[in-house]
């Protein structure tokens, strides 16, 4: 994909109605602090346009990033901030579903794992939630730049057996800071979207 055009289109929150798009849609999920708005960030080719470090507490919101008015990139609430409140955490709980059960243009969900750790119980279950929805979750590991090369496999290991993913589901390591994987990626959203 050959970045020409992006914006900031549309930013959902708890009690708005979710878009109807007309065009396909690609959804990042994953914990607070992953990369994920580093990641957004490094496929657009901006430095600022994601807010990244985000502040536990701050307003949770679903952003649809528009890509040469074809496609969009929609980067969901991160989750797992040990200090949210239960009423942050529902709410939360209730945008993901409304939009993972909602969405008619939702063509995959990319769930990020940071390469280093194994994931949590909220990543574990995040992943079950994806594939309880009907989508097949593609897995970003993110922070490859942090790993030596040599124990990739390893920790890529950990990241599939802990996730108990399906045989055949995809990992595919990526670095904010080098841009390793950037060009994969957009690979696969190509291949998913048809553009
Ligand atoms: P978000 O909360 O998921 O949106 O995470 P951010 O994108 O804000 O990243 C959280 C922190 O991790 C920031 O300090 C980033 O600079 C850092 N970070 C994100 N991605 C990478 C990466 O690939 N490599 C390294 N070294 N740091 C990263």
């Amino acid at each position: 994909m050959v970045i020409k055009q992006v914006a900031l289109d549309i930013v959902c929150g708890v009690t708005s109605t979710l878009p109807d798009t007309g065009q396909p849609e690609v959804a990042f999920a994953g914990k607070s602090n992953v990369g994920k708005s580093s990641l957004i960030n490094g496929l657009v080719n901006r430095k600022a346009l994601a807010r990244t470090s985000s502040q536990p507490g701050k307003t949770q919101t679903i952003n649809f990033y528009h890509i040469n008015d074809e496609m969009y990139l929609v980067d969901l609430p991160g989750y797992g901030y040990a200090t949210a409140s239960e009423e942050v955490k529902a709410q939360w709980g209730k945008m993901i579903e409304r939009y993972l059960h909602t969405s008619a243009n939702l063509k995959a969900v990319f769930l990020l794992i940071d390469i280093r750790h194994a994931p949590s119980v909220n990543d574990q279950m995040m992943y079950r939630w994806i594939l309880e929805k009907g989508y097949h979750p593609i897995v970003i590991a993110t922070k490859l730049d942090k790993i030596k090369r040599s124990q990739l496999q390893k920790h890529l290991k950990l990241i599939r057996t802990t996730l108990d993913m399906e045989s055949g589901a995809r990992i595919l390591p990526y670095s904010a800071l080098t841009k390793q994987g950037r060009d994969e990626i957009w690979e696969l959203i190509d291949g998913l979207t048809g553009l």
